[in-house]
């Protein structure tokens, strides 16, 4: 059922990092997301990731992985927050070297740093002539956060989202950091995590992404997921392909849930269909109540 027991110490394997990338409006998030995206070749499969699921896992050369969540901006991570949502362990802050550390840089710095969630400085439109990277790292020590070419703790690399330079780079430091928060999930256990996006597809029905946090999600599991419910009909990867199972860190695409939860809803296993639909038309009865009374106030 829905009780969360804790994971014993042995049970423990590591997981890849969730990261989202956030800065200011124009800084070259969208960019830098898509040109991951473009790039990534999954060892065996030709060709970059077409689809928009909401998130994606991307392998590096070395084999280490890292899952992005696809949504740039700060907007999805506050409002993931505000439903209980942790979800990101790492975030980029893109601020572009051309330009200043603009309000909603500083906005997603605060916000990082009260989800207690650690940064990666993507310095950005280094290719051009006006891009001035070392304004950039002074103004970020003058905020009191030191990047290691400034004596600091703090990555920070220098990038292109056009060209592609040292966006590589910019994703080992990613992995590096990650690796200090020492990431781990247990795979072996009925799964949960968190609704990323969902909607209603003519042919399909409710397509829902989520991110698997801990245990292993199977097709033919039922699901509870905020105030919906359903069987896993099917699941799909970023790159369109069908998959049976999906582990910690991973997100998928499911079908079967009987509609679109919110981003940010919850997600666990059932192992009874009855109890993941009753707390489900308990919830949206809840809700229902709910406005109800605000409309009366
Ligand atoms: P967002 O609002 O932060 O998502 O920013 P976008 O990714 O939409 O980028 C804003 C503009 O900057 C677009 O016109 C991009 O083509 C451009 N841009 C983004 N990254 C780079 C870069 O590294 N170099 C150059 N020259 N332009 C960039």
């Amino acid at each position: 059922s829905i009780q969360e027991v804790e994971d014993a110490p042995e049970d423990l394997k590591e997981r890849a990092p969730i990261v989202t990338v956030m800065g200011h409006v124009d800084h070259g998030k969208t960019s830098l997301l898509d040109y991951i995206r473009k790039e990534n070749v999954i060892a065996g499969e030709s060709g970059g990731i077409t689809q928009h699921i909401g998130a994606y896992g991307v392998q590096l050369e070395n084999g280490q992985k890292i899952a992005f969540l696809d949504t740039p901006g700060h907007e999805a991570f506050t409002a993931m927050r505000a439903r209980g949502a942790q979800v990101t362990d790492l975030a980029i802050i893109v601020v572009a070297a051309d330009d200043d550390i603009m309000p909603q840089t500083k906005e997603a710095i605060s916000h990082a740093q009260a989800a207690g969630v650690p940064i990666v400085f993507a310095i950005n439109k280094i290719d051009r002539p006006s891009a001035n990277p070392e304004k950039i790292k002074e103004g970020l020590a003058q905020m009191n956060l030191l990047v290691e070419d400034w004596g600091g703790k703090i990555q920070s690399h220098d990038i292109s989202a056009k060209t592609g330079e040292g966006v590589k780079e910019l994703l080992e430091k990613v992995l590096l950091e990650a690796e200090l928060l020492e990431l781990k999930a247990n795979p072996d256990k009925a799964a949960n995590g968190t609704v990323v996006e969902a909607f209603l597809d003519k042919g399909r029905g409710y397509v829902s992404t989520i991110l698997v946090q801990g245990g292993t999600l199977k097709v033919g599991d039922y699901v509870l997921a905020g105030q919906h419910s359903g069987k896993v009909k099917a699941m799909q990867d970023e790159r369109g392909k069908k998959v049976k199972t999906a582990g910690p860190s991973i997100p998928v695409s499911i079908l079967g849930l009987d509609g679109a939860p919110q981003a940010g809803d919850k997600f666990s296993v059932f192992e009874d269909e009855r109890e993941a639909k009753d707390i489900a038309s308990r919830r949206t009865q809840l809700q229902r109540e709910q406005s109800v009374r605000t409309q009366r106030h």
